[in-house]
């Protein structure tokens, strides 16, 4: 009897806690922060956040105003602060910190800076904690737009709580009596005039003394309550050995807003504790849409810290209202309009993996996404590319349409696509406001004569590959949807990559005005034509057309060779218009695979390509090694930028089989997965399993494979058969099934060969 018991118990109690395993564990949010100028091994902070929120929060080594915020080898923290943009590159915008001081009151950011040790911080998603050396502990938990943080002091010194307004014009205005402040910050760029955030932070703890600051003039007016200045800050001085938790809201919109958020996000938090637990009951929801099994703890963890990082993004820019819905203060015209807005992205990378990524795990977010890149248009007369929060402009390319067409082709339609069109055609024939090399860069050109010259046009032939590129989106979304105008204007242009391709070097190349190649050719030098990157990188960005790429390399077999050489080059690097070592090359380098350059964009797709030329078994080979090699959960876990999801997309993408060579088509492209299994649980309700049976690190290759019990020969498969639900089964061994995958209609999505399907 009691045995029987235990046996109903423990049926009982298995399903709830399969619904929810605690995965939050494998992530480390330091993953990628050993990063500098010269070489990056990710780019990234210890994001302190919920799935998509509003606001992060990071400790922060660097100096004010600086884009590195937290690097792994800087010995002292100065502040805890608001972040929003993942990169050093792109700076930061609306950023204020705290800072806990024991002893004597220093503001400045320099004197108040304390030593840390990495093993006394903690660094999880839903919880970030550091005990510093003077013996103060910082403890920070997330909530969409807020945090909850507590500072706890050591007993028998004063205890200081520094508020930074950051750079430029910021007020702070303290209530003792209701043990608050509020103020806002205006620090950013590419933000409108007179943006402002606003902020509001709620203590538990009465104030024993209080003043103000100012950055600029490093002043302390004790006893004030309020100052407007460039960096205005405040203190608040607490009892000896307090411990205090505040809970930090902000609002693009208005105090008002902000308070209505508190209450919305973290007044019913008593105490750190229970917003940590619910933090992480959301995080662990969130990632255990896909569930790994089978592989090591350390793939788990590197998996996991890469879904957490891919899963930042898209970032909410919009707040709940008095009516429980959604509106947002616009970084296009400043006004506050109802609806969702998105920002902190650019898609030249993320238009690659993050977003097909969030195309299955997250569609209500992306047709959301959809509407406010429409919006964005109407609001400032162009597509964003890339938003920081309002749009820089930055990179090639216009892949607005790239995003609009994959989520249109995977059924996520909450967009109108003829007014899609008409923004992309508009992009297209005009350069766009945007720096001066960037929008639709030499588009007059590249409509006479079929590609953009270089050198009258820096990075002539890297933009010519990606127009091309994006007026096959077009082209998709105009025949997708019946529009035959827009249809004709971009099927004339989206085969214009073979105008750079030049036969007799078997590259793509600068070509001028006349039709002449740049002289003195040489495939490793970078810059010039190309973006980041040299001829090696750039020859494969044909994602549309790689059976056409392939032909004009003369076929199939050169096609595989050339793909080969990329390994088998020797690693070296002719600097080109760089003038010098850009971080970039220094990672290709480091990673010692020949000419493969991971650590950037334009070559992450290219390992996949062996699945349209015959030789799939190739592309399981580099995946795997690619994964094993290059990536880990550590601090260099990295082969370079981070990129706002991006690379972290790649990673859980190939990690559990498949990738997004060409979005805009509803095709994944299947390389080789870590894990024995893994199930994707869809917003729909439905599950997608990849198996991967006798699967380690030695047995890569796959021999065969089963789609829903039924034999399977295709090296690739569709978006709507992870959306109807089902099982890809691989069965995997140590030896290549060189004769798997050859067949025509096994080959994955190409223009020129769907003319003749
Ligand atoms: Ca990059």
């Amino acid at each position: 009897m009691k045995l029987r018991f235990s046996i109903i118990l423990l049926f009982l109690i298995k399903p709830l806690f399969a619904q929810t395993p605690d995965l939050v564990h494998y992530v480390n949010t330091l993953q990628g922060t050993n990063s500098k100028h010269e070489l990056t091994r990710g780019n990234t902070y210890p994001t302190t956040a919920l799935p998509n929120g509003m606001n992060t929060w990071t400790p922060q080594t660097g100096r004010n105003g600086d884009g590195w915020k937290y690097q792994y080898e800087k010995k002292t923290i100065r502040g805890f602060q608001q972040a929003h943009q993942c990169s050093s590159w792109s700076n930061d915008y609306a950023v204020f910190s705290f800072m806990p001081v024991t002893g004597v009151l220093k503001v400045n950011e320099e004197d108040r800076a304390t030593g840390f040790n990495h093993s006394n911080e903690t660094a999880k998603p839903n919880y970030y904690q550091v005990k510093l050396d003077n013996g103060i502990n910082a403890e920070i938990a997330p909530t969409e737009r807020g945090a909850h943080l507590r500072f706890s002091f050591p007993k028998g010194a004063p205890s200081y709580l520094v508020l930074d307004g950051y750079t430029k014009m910021s007020m702070v205005k303290i209530f003792p009596k209701e043990r608050k402040i509020i103020g806002y910050v205006n620090n950013g760029h590419y933000v409108p005039e007179g943006f402002r955030n606003y902020f509001v932070a709620e203590f538990d703890k009465p104030f024993k003394s209080y003043g103000t600051w100012e950055n600029r003039e490093n002043t302390i007016t004790a006893g004030s309550l309020t100052k407007e200045g460039d960096g205005a800050g405040a203190y608040i001085e607490f009892n000896s050995g307090e411990n205090v938790q505040v809970k930090v809201v902000s609002s693009y919109f208005s105090f008002e807003q902000a308070e209505r958020t508190l209450n919305l996000e973290l007044r019913k938090f008593k105490t750190l504790e229970d917003t940590k637990a619910a933090a992480a009951k959301i995080w662990n929801q969130h990632l255990g849409k896909v569930l790994v099994e089978g592989g090591t703890e350390e793939e788990k963890a590197t998996f996991y810290s890469c879904l957490f990082r891919a899963s930042l993004f898209s970032r909410q820019f919009y707040e709940y209202g008095q009516d429980g819905k959604p509106y947002y203060y616009s970084p296009y015209d400043a006004k506050v309009h109802s609806g969702f807005m998105y920002t902190d992205t650019g898609f030249w990378d993320t238009f690659r993996a993050q977003f097909p990524l969030n195309t299955i795990l997250q569609p209500t977010m992306q047709g959301r996404y959809m509407q406010a890149m429409l919006e964005a248009k109407e609001q400032c007369g162009w597509l964003p590319s890339w938003s920081f929060p309002g749009e820089g402009g930055s990179m090639i390319g216009n892949h607005a349409i790239s995003l609009l067409t994959d989520a249109w082709v995977k059924g996520i339609r909450t967009f109108d696509p003829e007014k899609a069109l008409d923004a992309y055609l508009h992009e297209a024939t005009n350069k766009g406001p945007w720096g001066p090399a960037n929008g639709r860069h030499g588009w007059k050109e590249y409509y006479e004569l079929g590609y953009v010259p270089y050198p009258e046009y820096g990075e002539g032939t890297a933009k010519t590959l990606e127009y091309a590129y994006d007026d096959f989106c077009g082209y998709e979304l105009a025949k997708a949807t019946d529009k035959p105008f827009y249809e004709n204007i971009f099927a004339r242009q989206m085969y214009n990559y073979k105008n750079v391709y030049d036969p007799s070097s078997g590259f793509m190349r600068g070509k001028n005005r006349k039709g002449e190649w740049k002289p003195n050719f040489d495939p490793i030098e970078w810059g010039g034509p190309y973006t980041e990157g040299n001829a090696w990188h750039w020859q494969w960005s044909v994602f549309h057309d790689i059976q056409g790429l392939s032909n004009l390399m003369g076929g199939e077999k050169n096609f595989i060779k050339k793909l080969d050489s990329v390994f088998s080059e020797p690693n070296k690097v002719n600097v080109g218009t760089y003038g010098g070592m850009i971080h970039e090359m220094t990672e290709m380098v480091m990673a010692n695979m020949g000419q493969y350059a991971h650590g950037n964009q334009p070559i992450q797709h290219m390992i996949y390509l062996y699945n349209y030329a015959g030789e799939p078994w190739k592309t399981q080979y580099h995946i795997r090694q690619v994964m094993s090699r290059l990536y880990n959960s550590t601090e260099n876990g990295y082969p370079g930028d981070e990129d706002q999801g991006q690379t972290s997309s790649w990673y859980v993408l190939s990690a559990l089989g498949f990738y997004s060579v060409c979005p805009g088509t509803d095709q994944y492209v299947i390389g080789s997965p870590v894990f024995k299994k893994a199930t994707i649980t869809l917003e729909n309700g439905k599950k997608f399993i990849i198996e991967a049976t006798n699967n380690n690190d030695k047995n890569v290759y796959i021999q065969s494979a089963t789609l829903n019990g039924k034999n399977y020969t295709a090296n690739y498969f569709r978006h709507s058969d992870i959306t109807n639900g089902g099982t890809l089964k691989f069965d995997m061994g140590s030896d290549p099934a060189k004769e798997k995958g050859l067949a025509i209609a096994d080959k994955p999505f190409s223009l020129s060969q769907a003319d003749n399907k």
